[in-house]
């Protein structure tokens, strides 16, 4: 099968993905699905017309048939955060719209890998997940990948190391009760603490940035899309070239920490069939603590949809 995506939702996030996508020259063809044909038709022009700078990548405005022979489906369609809003609070709607497109992208094709986007993200992949358990690992959300890069992004900075060569991951919610893992941030093989010590006012400062970016850019130009979209391409690149990488996404935990019946973002390899393998993570006593009310919110966000 060839290296094809289909994007459902051609707005900032799904388009800025189709462009990363193009850039990086990962796939063979691209398909934009959205209710407003106009917009996806005129991005698949924008998009075609970056083609010849980048490397040949088929780009169409295309229907939920293009699934059929996607190896890739990634959600990004739905109301975005507007000033002021949280992510629980486009719940509503986003939800009502993942339950009527789920079953049109398996009916389509049952092997493909599904990748929510759209927020907020965590009940959105926890209500998919549902609907078809039996494509469980198939189907995961972006969860915190943007704001563990943010964090890795402003501790790299802050450390003057490559953020690449640091490990800092953001657990629990993409959103307001997410969960810093400070007990193991390593710069190679050596604790942060033994690294730099940074007290714990710093460290809040930190990730306070961290988290309050999608506010702080939202305030500013509306909407975030490049940094999700740089993570999602790395999520398609691991997808489409088995590539086992560990990413900070969305899933549902099976009683690890007393947590069930929620997804939120823990390290999990991720490859050719989606998710491959959870770790086994260790966190302090505080971030288990931490974790949990992450996730009891979770959960009373999505009770009170019902
Ligand atoms: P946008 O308004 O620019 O685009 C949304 C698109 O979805 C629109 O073009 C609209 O026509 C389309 N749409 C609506 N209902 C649809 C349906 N039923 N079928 C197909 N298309 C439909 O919004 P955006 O800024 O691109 O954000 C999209 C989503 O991504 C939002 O939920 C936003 O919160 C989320 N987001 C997630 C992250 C993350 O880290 N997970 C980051 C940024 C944005």
């Amino acid at each position: 099968m060839k290296n094809k995506v289909s994007i459902i939702g051609a707005g900032l996030v799904g388009s800025t993905i189709a462009y990363s996508l193009i850039a990086s020259q990962l796939t063979e063809e691209l398909a934009l699905i959205d209710i407003n044909k106009n917009l996806s038709k005129s991005q698949a022009m924008d998009l075609q017309h970056s083609v010849p700078f980048w490397g040949y990548t088929e780009v169409k405005s295309g229907n939920y048939h293009d699934i059929k022979d996607s190896r890739v489906v990634i959600i990004a369609c739905g109301v975005s955060q507007k000033t002021g809003e949280t992510r629980l609070d486009l719940l509503k709607k986003n939800s009502e719209i993942v339950k009527e497109i789920m079953p049109r992208i398996f009916k389509e094709n049952k092997s493909a890998v599904v990748i929510m986007v759209t927020n907020p993200v965590d009940i959105l992949t926890n209500i998919a997940i549902k609907m078809f358990p039996q494509y469980k690992n198939q189907i995961f959300g972006s969860g915190t990948i943007s704001d563990t890069a943010r964090l890795r992004f402003i501790l790299g900075e802050k450390l003057s190391v490559d953020p690449k060569s640091l490990h800092a991951y953001i657990i629990g919610e993409h959103g307001d009760s997410e969960v810093p893992l400070w007990s193991r941030v390593m710069i190679g093989n050596t604790s942060l603490d033994k690294f730099k010590k940074i007290d714990k006012k710093e460290k809040e400062d930190l990730f306070g940035r961290a988290k309050n970016a999608a506010y702080a850019i939202i305030a500013g130009k509306q909407a975030t899309y490049y940094a999700i979209s740089a993570g999602v391409t790395y999520l398609v690149e691991a997808i489409l070239f088995d590539k086992k990488t560990v990413f900070t996404v969305s899933h549902t935990v099976d009683g690890k920490f007393g947590i069930k019946d929620v997804c939120l973002s823990l390290p999990m390899v991720v490859g050719e069939k989606g998710i491959l393998r959870k770790i086994d993570i260790q966190v302090s006593s505080k971030e288990k603590k931490l974790l949990k009310l992450s996730a009891n919110k979770l959960k009373k966000a999505e009770r009170d949809i019902r």
